[in-house]
This record gives C-alpha cells, structure tokens and sequence, in this order.
C-alpha cells in the first residue's frame, strides 16, 4: 500500500527527487521500497563516497560544538582527509554571532509539513542569518544550477517564514538572509546568494506547483524521467526497467548526470534518511 499523500513530510531531498524523477519519487516516497541492493563495484564506492560526507558532516558538527574531532588518515580516508584540511585551512564559516549546527526546523507550504535541516546558520549581532551548507561535490557547479535546486529554493525559504522561532531573528527581513554554499573539494570557488522578496515569491510558486502535482497524480501515473542520464545512478533502474548495473561514480560529475546529485552526495542526504 503506498504510503497517503497527506502523511508526507517534504524536504528539500524529497522534492529534488520529485524534480529530478516524478517515478523515483514515488518510489521512495510513496511506495517507501528500499534500494535494490546491487554488489557492484560503482555501488560500493558511491557508499563509500556518501559515508564519507556523512562522516565529515559529524566531523564539522562536532568541531562547531567544541568537540576534538580524531583526524582522518590520509592512507585509508584520503578523499575525507583532504576535505577535513581544506576545512581546516579555510575555516569557512565567516559570519559571527550565534551559530545553529545541525538545526531542524519545521514549516508548512500549502498547509503541508516542510522540513528543512541545516548544516549550521549563523545569527548576527545584526539580526541578518547566513546559512552555510556544506558540498562534497567533485566538480564545483555553476551558480545558476545550484540556484535552481530545491534545497536552495526551501532553505532560505523555511528559515523566513520560521523567524519568529529563532532567537535574534525576529525582525528578518528577506534580504538579511544569505546562502552559502562551501566546497569541501573547491574552497576558493564556493557559491552563495542573497535572498530577496521576489525569490521567496518565485520559490514558493514552484514548490506549490510541485505540491499540486505530486496530489494530482494516482498510484502508477508519476512519469519516468526521459532524461536516461539521470537513470545511470539510480537504484530503482530494475524497477523501471533502465538497465541493473550502476554507472562509475568517478564519471558522477560529468555535466550529464549532474542533475543526479540528489542520489549522490547530495548532502541532503541527511534529511532523507528520516524523511
Ligand atoms: S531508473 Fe530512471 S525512470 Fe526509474 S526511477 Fe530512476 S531515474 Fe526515474
């Protein structure tokens, strides 16, 4: 029985499926079934490879808490290694004033559940929030793409509409509100924007859109994508009868299945886990 519409909570994950792939979505969300389990070697280091961003995610979140954080070993952890010295090195987190690590909040869009889970913001003395968001991508993607994502449509979004909620916040106004996005693999070409009463506008237009069409389409009906490159890495290909081996995720990055970060690294991931 697939799992009723209005008991679904959206995150920016969710909804990036949804974009991506309105029958990935289903699948994961709707009919929940779990991943096949395909013992290929590209499975095995796209695992690694997210276990890795989970890893370093817990890493920083345990720094940003006072917490020692062991060191990775260059030798069996290079990849995590490298990521934790440009942390390191550049210290990314600019902004001063009080930091929110790993902080869930809840809001509602169309009078449904939206979550959001952020890698840290920060609340300045100003009354401004940064929101910073942590990529393990390999290649650093153009601004326009990742202005176009899902978690940047909703998290800005969900911490407007949550002011109220946060300590120091109270009087935001769109424009106190930035998003910046650091590439553990690209330290010095990392992305970030100002928010603005138009995007929010625009953002939310889109997100009801989506909310509107996943209610309208019954059990079955959710479109496989025609976009292949984007079956390449999904694990539900056996179902959609799209092939059964995985692409490499060396080649992950490549401009055709760029789109398919919500699978891979996505470091959403974490709210997917639970939503
Ligand atoms: S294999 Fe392709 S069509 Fe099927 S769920 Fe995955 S992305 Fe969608």
């Amino acid at each position: 029985m697939p799992r009723p519409k209005e008991e679904l909570i959206f995150s920016a994950n969710s909804l990036q499926s949804f974009a991506d792939c309105e029958r990935r979505f289903e699948l994961n969300y709707l009919d929940e079934l779990k991943w096949p389990a395909v013992e290929t070697e590209p499975v095995l280091k796209s695992e690694v490879f997210l276990a890795d961003g989970r890893r370093f995610h817990e890493m920083i979140h345990q720094d940003l808490l006072g917490i020692p954080v062991m060191e990775p070993s260059l030798v069996d952890e290079p990849e995590l290694a490298a990521w934790w010295q440009n942390y390191r090195d550049h210290d990314p987190i600019k902004a001063e004033g009080q930091q929110y690590p790993e902080k869930t909040l809840v809001s509602t869009i169309k009078d449904r559940l939206l979550v959001a889970t952020y890698d840290v913001f920060v609340v300045t003395e100003e009354g401004k929030v940064i929101i910073y968001d942590w990529k393990t991508w390999r290649k650093p993607h153009a601004f326009q793409w990742v202005k176009q994502q899902m978690q940047s449509r909703i998290y800005p979004l969900v911490i407007y509409q949550e002011r109220a909620t946060i300590p120091g916040a109270d009087k935001l106004q769109f424009e106190d509100i930035e998003m910046r996005y650091w590439y553990a693999n690209f330290p010095d070409e990392s992305v970030s924007f100002q928010y603005s009463e138009d995007q929010y506008e625009a953002d939310k237009a889109v997100l009801e859109l989506i909310i509107d069409r996943i209610d309208s389409l019954p059990p079955g009906q959710f479109e496989l994508t025609s976009e292949l490159a984007k079956c390449t890495y999904c694990p539900f290909r056996s179902y959609c009868d799209r092939g059964s081996v995985a692409g490499s995720i060396e080649e992950h990055d490549s401009p055709e299945s760029a789109e398919s970060d919500s699978l891979f690294g996505n470091l959403d991931d974490y709210e997917s886990i639970a939503f």
